[in-house]
């Protein structure tokens, strides 16, 4: 029986031992009744063999004493007389043989025969036979009225020895035979017969008497003595079967019952009613222990759970570096406002916070200082908003708060205090030498129906994206305008593409420009222009710049420009007397990474001059990091120029701080020159004073002759437009044509872009 597999109903199984229980202890009782009766039997046996002995033993003593006394019988005198004169016999036998007391009184009959075995006289009231045979026997013969009778026949004879007759007596057995004394036989059961017609011979008498035995005290004793004690085992095993049934039913089967029903409720009142409980059986005590040990462990168990959960949920919705809630929870949370929608009949804002220039931070100071910077933002934030809003970081420096029953202005004014919030932060004290700002971009919905939160995200990214331009609020809100503009951003094409060609630094084409020198009348050197390929299509900066900016990999794509130029360069694409200037972002000039790949860039191109062209001043924040790298580059070989000077993105302010050594003038400057007479004297005092001040000038967007021969009177050193010279890819060195003369892109057969194609995007003033 395998008890392990399988539980088992205990009272099933007592019942059932119970039943063997029974079924043995009636076997047993029957075994001992055969028992008894075995036993029984040879006790009657060996009394009933005892009796037989004794019934010999009186048939022997009987039958010598008939013996005995027919030959006392025969030696009478008074017979022989009658022998020899049997004349009065008659007489005789009426008045003396038959007269009671003088033969025993067990002899019934008595005849006297002759010598030849006949009978003296003739008488009807014999009973015994009228002739002898030659030699008459003893006998037991059936008396006519069915008595066992003896018949017994002694010889007399005289002083001779001669036989004279014989005596024949009749003795009555069955009362001799009952008269002696019996141990073991009952004289009563006496019983002879049935007797053949020629009579039983004594020796064989005992074989046809019947008898029973006397009743044995000592069997009789033993068998009320065995009886009895079967009976007393009897009653005990009852006695004692119905108490363990009783018992067991009080002390396990009910507190068993009981236990099992509180079991069943534990998870309510049960717990206090099994503490409550008290068992008789020590065993049972021990399991109400451990169900309540058990019950306690479950509930502390329970409580761990909970905490667990608790601490899980909390991993899962939270950020652990600063403890603000993460996209996951924002997810959920936007979920949750969607389903009750109805709870939520006003306007949602939607506000999406980013550090400027959270990336030179990490990169100068290290992740741990960036990290705690982080940290404080999170919490002014935190403060700054409503005790309902909730703020989730989405990643890196990005943050979201969903701000509920929240309109336009109420939005602006949640802005400003996160904004102020973080100017009033002293990130000096983690060793920042500039000041940390925010950026806010606002997506606002409702009244009504809720977009879904990633449409608000990027309406919000959008609004961002305009308020990280230069010269522009810190908080934006989101307009249809933006989007328009903004699509590019998040065209998952241009997007993939750009991911494509930075993971695997491939899919970038460099097309070079020339830049004029006017003095000299030719190349001075040529601009590398970045352009990505999507197959036959060619993306222009104006499609793909914005989407690196708006994903901050500036200075991936600068190290994949110059790796593109470089391999140019080894390829001999580029002409061996002609320069290069390479553009480099505004991010990517404080990079050593960045820098390190100039170097390289510098040793594959030994010989010509290198210009580096750096844009978007504005966005350096860190400008003697910035100086102290562009001396740096200086030492490698390159010249600095400051691009699209009068932009809104460079301006007089970093000339004044930065070690410039070109300036190159913005297309909107180099219009002007076509423009009113004061636009045009600007352009002009403005390169006399940087000429003067020992900068080269050059003047970008020369369309047509005209405007090179005002670029040329107001004294510009160098030249740059579709007039003088597409971009385009460069040729290998051995298909080039002369690097010092100027192309003249209406006759070039290179000119696969198109003027529209090159028209410059306004993509920096951000519209
Ligand atoms: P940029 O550095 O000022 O480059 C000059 C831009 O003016 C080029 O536009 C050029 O094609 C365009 N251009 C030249 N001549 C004329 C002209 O006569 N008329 C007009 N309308 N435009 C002319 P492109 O190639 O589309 O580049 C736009 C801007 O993208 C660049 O301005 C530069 O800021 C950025 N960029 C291009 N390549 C790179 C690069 O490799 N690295 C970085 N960091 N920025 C790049
Ligand atoms: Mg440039
Ligand atoms: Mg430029």
């Amino acid at each position: 029986m395998n008890l392990g597999s399988r539980p088992f109903s205990l009272s099933l199984y007592l019942g059932a031992f119970a039943t063997l229980s029974m079924a043995l202890l009636l076997l047993l009782a029957w075994l001992v009744t055969q028992r008894i009766d075995a036993v029984d039997r040879d006790l009657r046996a060996a009394v009933h063999a005892s009796a037989r002995t004794e019934l010999e033993q009186v048939l022997d003593d009987l039958f010598s004493g008939i013996r005995e006394a027919a030959r006392d019988i025969a030696q009478w005198d008074e017979i022989r007389q009658q022998l020899r004169q049997p004349a009065y016999y008659a007489y005789w036998r009426a008045h003396r043989l038959h007269k009671p007391g003088t033969l025993p009184e067990s002899v019934s009959a008595s005849e006297i025969y002759d010598a030849e075995g006949k009978l003296l006289g003739h008488f009807a009231d014999t009973l015994l036979p009228g002739q002898l045979p030659a030699v008459p026997e003893a006998r037991v013969i059936q008396h006519p009225d069915g008595r066992p009778v003896l018949q017994l026949f002694q010889p007399i004879r005289d002083s001779r020895g001669r036989r004279l007759g014989w005596i024949g007596l009749q003795f009555e057995l069955l009362p001799a035979l009952q008269r002696a004394i019996y141990t073991y036989l009952d004289p009563r059961s006496l019983q002879v017969g049935p007797i053949p017609a020629e009579g039983i011979p004594p020796d064989r008498l005992v074989e046809h008497i019947r008898f029973d035995t006397r009743p044995s005290d000592i069997r009789q004793a033993m068998l009320g003595i065995l009886n009895d004690s079967l009976l007393q085992i009897a009653v005990v095993v009852i006695l004692i079967g119905t108490g363990l049934y009783l018992l067991y039913n009080l002390l396990i089967s009910r507190p068993l019952q009981r236990m099992e029903r509180t079991v069943r409720r534990l998870e309510n009142d049960g717990f206090m009613e099994l503490q409550q409980m008290r068992f008789p059986v020590l065993e049972l005590e021990t399991v109400r222990n451990a169900l309540i040990d058990y019950h306690r462990n479950l509930e502390q168990a329970h409580c761990e759970l909970d905490e667990r959960n608790r601490e899980l949920w909390r991993l899962a919705h939270r950020d652990p570096l600063t403890g603000v809630f993460n996209r996951r929870a924002l997810d959920e949370d936007w979920r949750r406002m969607t389903d009750a929608e109805s709870r939520y009949p006003g306007a949602v804002a939607f506000l999406l916070l980013d550090c400027d220039h959270f990336k030179a931070i990490n990169d100068t100071y290290g992740h741990e200082t960036g990290d705690e910077v982080l940290r404080r933002i999170a919490l002014g934030v935190q403060h700054a908003l409503r005790s309902s809003d909730r703020l989730y970081r989405l990643g890196g420096d990005e943050f979201a708060a969903v701000l509920v029953e929240c309109n336009r202005e109420c939005a602006h004014e949640v802005a400003q205090r996160c904004i102020k919030a973080v100017d009033a932060e002293d990130f000096g004290e983690l060793g920042l030498r500039e000041p940390v700002h925010l950026s806010i971009g606002i997506a606002v919905a409702g009244p009504g129906p809720l977009p879904p939160v990633d449409t608000l995200k990027r309406m919000a990214d959008m609004a961002m994206y305009h308020a990280k331009r230069p010269n522009r609020h810190r908080i934006q809100f989101y307009d249809d305008e933006m989007d328009r503009d903004g699509g590019m951003l998040y065209s998952s094409r241009i997007v993939h593409a750009v991911e494509h060609c930075l993971r695997n630094r491939c899919g970038i084409e460099m097309h070079y420009q020339p830049v004029v020198d006017l003095e000299a009348g030719d190349i001075g050197y040529r601009e590398a222009l970045a352009r990505i390929r999507i197959g036959e299509e060619l993306l222009m900066p104006g499609q793909f710049m914005p989407v690196i900016e708006a994903h901050r990999l500036e200075s991936d794509f600068d190290l994949a420009v110059i790796e593109a130029i470089r391999r140019d360069a080894e390829q001999g694409r580029l002409p061996p007397d002609a320069g290069i200037s390479v553009n480099v972002s505004g991010m990517g000039i404080t990079r050593k990474d960045v820098m390190e790949a100039l170097g390289s860039l510098a040793g594959t191109v030994v010989g010509r001059p290198l210009v580096l062209e750096i844009t978007e001043t504005t966005y350096i924040d860190r400008i003697d990091l910035a100086n102290r790298q562009i001396r740096m580059a200086r030492g490698l070989g390159y010249r600095i120029a400051l691009d699209d000077f009068g932009s809104g993105y460079s301006s007089l302010r970093y000339l004044a701080t930065m070690p410039f050594d070109i300036v190159k003038f913005d297309i909107s400057m180099t219009r002007q020159l076509n423009g009113r007479e004061s636009q045009r004297m600007i352009t002009e005092r403005m390169v006399k004073m940087l000429t003067d001040a020992g900068y080269y000038t050059v003047a970008e967007g020369i369309e047509d002759a005209d405007t090179l021969k005002r670029v040329r009177d107001a004294g510009f050193a160098a030249a740059q437009g579709f007039h003088l010279g597409r971009p385009r890819p460069l040729p290998h060195s051995d298909q080039g044509r002369s690097s010092t003369s100027i192309e003249n892109t209406a006759s070039s057969p290179d000119g696969d872009e198109s003027g529209a194609a090159h028209e410059k995007r306004p993509r920096k003033a951000g519209a």
